[in-house]
């Protein structure tokens, strides 16, 4: 048997965020509220922010805002970040509003952009329109993952579970099929930043959303090449946990990001330091420690002590299989719905957080 020492490794995606400006105004956005601040990072702080993160052995930068394509020195940058720093690939997460033009997008591909996230959240114009507040953002999304595939670059979807559209399940991935796109993300809504006061109509119930999102898997596992449902814990997804990646499991998921150093440059030095410590200490198993070595001991400490701040658990949890290697669910989640949707899982525990990448992407 495989053990994590010799197959799954760390993933060296990291995301770089471009700025809160957008063209959209999705109801779930967790910068909703940012989105027109004058803030945005200028060219020469991405430049360095991409500089830094090469450096620390990221290989893949995975361009975020807001919406990035907007900005006006968005090619340059991934000139500057393929052909100066030589990043590997470069990916971009875009509501499609400008891939959508074939010109932009052939520019794109050309300066090196390898791989495209767009967003669906409906299966037709009139969900996903009501969902990002803009008319006509649906064909956009259509048009652009044309564009994407005819200019030779890869396409994935990102779809954000939330109350409006989980019954929509299946029919959205029917949607997204007929783009062509061969990799889908379903990712619960989650209530963070400025998602987490003002949208509480749109936070669905993991245990309501959770059976047609197992349906949609019926349906469509084998048509895709990778459904990934993020950020839900196992014991809603019972039977179908190899298509999860929550939390834990995003340090293992080559389309997910280096968390590790994501804290380092966002936190800096000192506070990682610190975060790492505790988790070293307070969070960690030592037998797992021994398996794993340093390098994956240090992230999965730190990402630890994230949850630890952010998520909760119930008694249940101690008895259930997945108990080390599930964050829970978020606090606000557990405030606004309380825990008893737990359902402890019998079986042996399971100690290999990457347990469910491993097995989704035959590594
Ligand atoms: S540990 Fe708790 S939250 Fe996680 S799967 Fe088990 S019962 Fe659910």
């Amino acid at each position: 048997m495989k053990t994590i020492n010799d197959d799954v490794q760390l993933t060296t995606r990291l995301d770089a965020n471009l700025g809160y400006a957008c063209n959209n105004n999705c109801l779930f956005c967790y910068f909703r509220d940012r989105k027109n601040l004058r803030c945005n990072p200028t060219t020469k702080d991405l430049k360095r922010l991409f500089s830094q993160m090469k450096n620390f052995g990221i290989d893949t930068i995975e361009m975020t805002g807001g919406e990035v394509t907007i900005r006006p020195d968005f090619l340059d940058l991934v000139s500057y970040a393929k052909d100066h720093l030589r990043y590997q690939r470069i990916s971009v997460i875009t509501n499609g509003s400008r891939f959508c033009d074939e010109g932009f997008a052939k520019e794109a591909i050309k300066r090196g952009v390898d791989d495209v996230i767009v967003s669906v959240h409906g299966h037709n114009a009139e969900l996903h329109d009501r969902l990002t507040e803009r008319k006509g953002s649906f064909e956009e999304a259509m048009a652009s993952a044309r564009n994407i595939f005819r200019f030779g670059a890869t396409c994935r979807t990102n779809t954000v579970i939330n109350e409006l559209n989980y019954r929509h399940a299946i029919d959205i991935a029917e949607t997204i099929r007929g783009m062509g796109v061969k990799k889908i993300n379903y990712i619960f809504f989650s209530p963070l930043d400025d998602a987490s006061e003002t949208q509480k109509e749109l936070w669905p119930r993991y245990s309501d959303a959770a059976p047609y999102v197992k349906k949609m898997i019926d349906q469509f596992r084998g048509q895709f090449d990778a459904i990934s449902i993020k950020v839900i814990p196992f014991c809603f997804m019972e039977g179908y946990e190899n298509f999860v990646t929550d939390f834990w499991q995003n340090l293992y998921d080559p389309f997910e990001w280096d968390f590790y150093n994501r804290v380092r440059i966002r936190r800096g030095l000192f506070i990682r330091t610190i975060a790492v410590l505790v988790g070293l200490l307070f969070f960690m198993d030592i037998s797992r420690m021994r398996r794993i070595g340093l390098k994956k001991s240090l992230s999965e400490a730190i990402a630890r002590v994230q949850s630890f701040r952010e998520s909760a658990k119930s008694a249940v949890c101690r008895s259930c299989k997945y108990d080390r290697v599930c964050p829970g669910v978020w606090k606000d989640y557990a405030k606004r719905f309380g825990l008893e949707e737990l359902r402890s899982i019998s079986g042996k525990k399971i100690d290999d957080v990457e347990f469910s990448v491993r097995e989704r992407f035959n590594i």
